[in-house]
């Protein structure tokens, strides 16, 4: 199987367009030792000719463009692409709004939970991708619950404490089932090796860990260095990577393990490869996705 990271960033990416701290601005000067990267998004392949998206982020057009194995092929006519589905984890704005670039009418199977269609589907934006009859085609999927293709994965959705969009509004919160707002992702080749993809982690419980340790490679929520990075109510739903409770400590004994973290913040201090931060995160073993990176199981 092989996993792209089209983008590695947090909602904003880096530099994010009204932001002066230390990372956006060296980026700005042309310093060494950052690299920017764009809103988080995946790709993969368990067979490299059908490609499946993870999310849909505002970046979604050029990193398509960036990206040669998702081109349309000419010799299959004017209108034809490489992406057989798109699996979201959440109804987050910085999750979706990609798919509204790709409403030109070529069809596409979207993999949601029944509470993240709801959503997407009572917003009128997103009626555009239904314009013709099968435009956007939906697959339900639940937390705990595998699923297969026939180009040779699992996927098995993986419950993620979490809450909905800020955009919901509150009428339509009350209908949907706030415990399938959020999901990770277990992805299984047909050799039966993982890889798990958690951009959103707010906590590693006991049952979750001892799913994780199954895996060959995580990817996880790598949004901020401490609690303190931003203030605390934008935060919420991100486990930070330090302090006794981080996702550093949580993992510190699955050394078998390759752990990248993705979904980074602009202003964490890891983004820049000389910093205090970004050695004590490589001394613990983990790694600092980058777009273009590419994870093969
Ligand atoms: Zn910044």
């Amino acid at each position: 199987m092989r996993i792209r990271v089209l983008g590695a960033a947090a909602g904003g990416g880096l530099p994010q367009w009204n932001c002066t701290c230390t990372n956006c601005s060296a980026l700005r000067n042309r310093q060494p030792h950052i690299q920017s990267r764009t809103q988080s998004q995946l790709a993969f392949s368990a067979d490299g000719e059908a490609w499946y998206l993870v999310n849909a982020s505002p970046d979604l057009r050029e990193q398509l463009n960036q990206t040669p194995v998702v081109h349309p092929d000419p010799s299959k006519g004017l209108r034809n692409t490489p992406v057989e589905g798109v699996i979201l984890t959440s109804a987050d704005l910085d999750h979706v709004l990609g798919l509204l670039l790709m409403r030109e009418f070529t069809p596409v199977r979207i993999y949601a939970t029944e509470t993240v269609r709801s959503i997407l589907q009572a917003n009128s934006f997103f009626q555009m991708l239904d314009r013709l009859p099968g435009q956007s085609r939906w697959t339900t999927i639940e937390p705990g619950i595998s699923f297969s293709e026939k180009s040779g994965f699992t996927c098995t959705p993986i419950a993620i404490p979490g809450s909905f969009p800020s955009y919901v509004a509150e009428e339509h919160r009350i209908a949907l089932d706030g415990d399938s707002a959020v999901v990770g992702l277990l992805l299984e080749s047909a050799q039966g090796k993982r890889i798990a993809y958690l951009p959103a982690l707010p906590s590693v419980s006991s049952s979750l860990k001892s799913t994780l340790s199954t895996c060959s490679v995580i990817l996880v929520d790598g949004t901020f260095w401490s609690d303190d990075e931003l203030q605390r109510i934008h935060s919420m739903g991100h486990l930070s990577i330090s302090g006794p409770e981080g996702s550093l400590a949580a993992f510190r004994d699955c050394a078998d393990i390759r752990k990248i973290y993705t979904h980074i913040n602009n202003t964490n201090p890891i983004l820049n490869e000389q910093s205090r931060e970004r050695q004590l995160l490589e001394d613990a073993g983990w790694e600092v996705a980058y777009d273009g990176m590419e994870i093969t199981l």
